[in-house]
């Protein structure tokens, strides 16, 4: 397509790796975040192969490798210690695809951002977007910025805002919701984290993750795990409000796993963990006209199988492939649906499906868990199943 005035809103995974594609294609991009900068907010996330498979296009495999941690497995055990998940990523007997990465959410930014600082571009930091609108033969935008207000028009806009957006079209959106269940996090360091993305489960209600994460630009001699523990969003009020007291959590936490006691240890106050909720957005179609909604914005989903961020890349890619081939945006957006929905429907699906299964007080489902998962790993066949859903390899059911 020839080029075009894109702006592109949220400068998270989705906004700055589609940033960095369409600019190096000779697009004019102006990046809009209401953040004054890129600060070193969140937590652990898994990059899966399919994600370093984008990260690889854009040169950044081994930035990546160098800030994160390697992640062979992801190994969940029940309270009585007996392992009922252990998906290999050499299960799926691809050497490009044989680990993932944990790495922070800040330094994946800080690799993204680095990739895209000297590529033309414009960037409007602690600016907001207040609403798009379709005008013309363009896109119209209101922003905010101290209390003023501005308006920028561009050929076309994509919505990169993530979760709580408000700016999708709402004639697009099929399902909005929060999960009922988010998670405690917390990064601390730890020099000697397994390669493994570890879990503990008690039942459906109780669950606590342990992610190795790597470094940071602004610790790079300390290596840090993330460490989660689910909470219904119900509770997320009394622990905010210190209701719950963080030294009875603890004893109970570390009585749950012991693995969790010199990682909770340094803890003072129950400020130190964090409350994260979740949503379960469905979409239409991702996009209408000049008005196209990408990442999590466009498919927010529960982190039960570590797919945000990838899904944030691999639809960068596919828009970068999109706007490649097409020469006008309806044929950019039906190349588009044509490589993304397939992934996006099954990974909603899965997620969907599967949160339940370890967040909820579902007895049921529970001992159902328990049972099948390890005869599941027994089956060759299931057992790849599960490690290509993992890897954010899957495109559809079979
Ligand atoms: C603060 C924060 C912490 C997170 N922590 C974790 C974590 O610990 N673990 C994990 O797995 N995932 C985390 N995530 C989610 C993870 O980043 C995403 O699932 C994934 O990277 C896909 O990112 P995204 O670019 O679609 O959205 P996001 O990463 O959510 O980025 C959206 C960006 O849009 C900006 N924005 C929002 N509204 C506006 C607006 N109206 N105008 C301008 N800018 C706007 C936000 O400030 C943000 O920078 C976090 C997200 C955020 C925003």
């Amino acid at each position: 397509m020839q080029r075009q005035h894109i702006a592109i809103i949220g400068a998270g995974t989705a906004g700055l790796a589609t940033a960095i594609f369409l600019a190096r294609q000779g697009h004019h991009i102006t990046l809009i975040e209401q953040a004054p900068a890129l600060t070193p907010v969140g937590a652990g996330i898994l990059l899966q192969p399919a994600g370093l498979v984008v990260l690889d296009l854009l040169g950044l495999r081994d930035k990546a490798l160098h800030y994160g941690a390697r992640v062979d497995a992801l190994v969940g055990d029940t309270l009585s210690g007996r392992t009922i998940m252990h998906t290999r990523y050499a299960d799926l007997g691809l050497p490009d695809s044989s680990h993932g990465v944990g790495i922070h959410r800040a330094s994946l930014c800080h690799i993204l951002d680095q990739a895209l600082a000297p590529l033309p571009h414009k960037r409007l930091m602690h600016t907001r977007v207040d609403s798009v609108a379709e005008q013309g033969r363009g896109v119209r935008l209101t922003l905010s910025r101290d209390g003023a207000t501005d308006t920028l028009e561009a050929d076309a806009v994509l919505i990169a805002n993530g979760s709580n957006s408000q700016l999708r079209p709402p004639a697009l959106v099929r399902y909005d919701r929060q999960y009922p269940w988010g998670a405690l996090w917390t990064m601390q360091p730890c020099s000697e984290a397994s390669t493994a993305l570890r879990q503990r489960y008690d039942g459906c209600h109780t669950m606590a993750g342990i992610l190795p994460t790597g470094i940071t630009p602004a610790r790079p001699d300390t290596p840090l795990v993330s460490v989660f523990w689910s909470l219904p969003v119900a509770d997320m009020p009394a622990w905010r409000d210190g209701r719950i007291d963080l030294n009875t959590w603890r004893v109970g936490a570390e009585r749950t796993w012991p693995d969790l006691a010199p990682l909770l240890a340094p803890l003072r106050s129950s400020r130190e963990l964090i409350p994260a909720t979740y949503r379960d957005v469905i979409m239409r179609r991702w996009a209408q006209g000049r008005i196209g909604v990408i990442g999590d914005a466009a498919h927010a989903m529960s982190p039960q199988l570590g797919q945000g961020a990838n899904m944030a890349l691999a639809d960068a890619l596919a828009l970068a492939q999109a706007l490649s081939n097409a020469t006008a945006w309806p044929d950019a957006w039906a190349t588009y649906h044509r490589l993304r929905t397939g992934p996006i429907r099954f990974y909603q699906r899965m997620s969907r499906g599967l949160t339940p299964v370890f967040q909820s007080h579902s007895r049921s489902l529970a001992a159902a868990r328990d049972m099948a998962f390890p005869l599941m790993y027994a089956v060759p066949w299931l057992r790849k199943q599960m490690a290509l859903t993992v890897a954010g390899l899957k495109t559809g059911l079979l």
